[in-house]
């Protein structure tokens, strides 16, 4: 099957409920941002609750599985909505591939255009599906109650709708420069040269008495007169 952006958001759209405004405005352009690089991914994480927390930290530990988390409880961002996990959606548009290549340093590359921070930048526990975008403020401050200031959050949002920004103005140029060639060709012009060594004068000696036409008006003209000349 092809994959669609609308199939592509649709299967992530559950997993931005919750997430805070403007990290979910991130997510969408991420989503959208891969998808138009060739790259259609999945969120597979995003708010996480504190018992969902819990559970996920005795994983491996008080629980059979694989350690994957270093958070206990109200430890890790996913649980105050700022932070999401992905991974890479495969062409059948059910599974997914969490292999660490190109694919997936290219959507790491557009979620820091985006402001994210990556997990696998980290020093000590690398988590290469993770991103968060915290607003300044560290998971301790969240779980004392702050919440990401006005000034934060406007300074997110030009750079989430930066790169839009710059396309929307590249796009004005070349439709500007459009109509110009369209005004340009639109012009009415008196009679070209080539008509006037035809023809023998632009208004067809007194029969046209406002011989100004645009350059497709003079080739049509002059397509009839020679029609009617034989
Ligand atoms: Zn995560």
């Amino acid at each position: 099957m092809t994959l669609t952006l609308d199939y592509v958001k649709a299967k992530s759209a559950s997993k931005l409920h919750g997430l805070h405004p403007v990290v979910r405005q991130a997510t969408e352009r991420l989503i959208e941002r891969s998808f138009a690089c060739g790259v259609p991914i999945l969120i597979t994480q995003g708010l996480r609750t504190i018992a969902e927390q819990d559970a996920l930290y005795a994983q491996g530990r008080t629980k059979p599985g694989q350690i994957v988390t270093n958070a206990k409880g109200g430890y890790s961002n996913h649980n105050f909505g700022v932070a999401i996990d992905f991974a890479l959606l495969l062409p059948d548009g059910k599974n997914v591939r969490w292999t660490v290549g190109p694919a997936w340093m290219k959507v790491v590359e557009i979620a820091k255009s985006l402001g994210f921070e990556w997990g696998g930048d980290w020093k000590s526990f690398k988590d290469y599906p993770h991103f968060e975008m915290c607003f300044g403020l560290t998971t301790a401050q969240y779980r004392a109650g702050w919440v990401p200031s006005e000034i934060a959050m406007a300074k997110a949002l030009v750079v989430i709708n930066r790169e839009d920004e710059v396309e929307m103005k590249e796009e004005l140029a070349k439709l500007t420069k459009r109509v110009d060639v369209l005004e340009k060709a639109a012009e009415r012009v008196p009679a070209p040269k080539w008509f006037i060594d035809e023809f023998g004068s632009g208004d067809l000696g007194g029969v046209i008495s406002d011989p100004e036409f645009t350059l497709e008006g003079w080739r049509t003209l002059a397509v009839g007169l020679r029609v009617g000349k034989i």
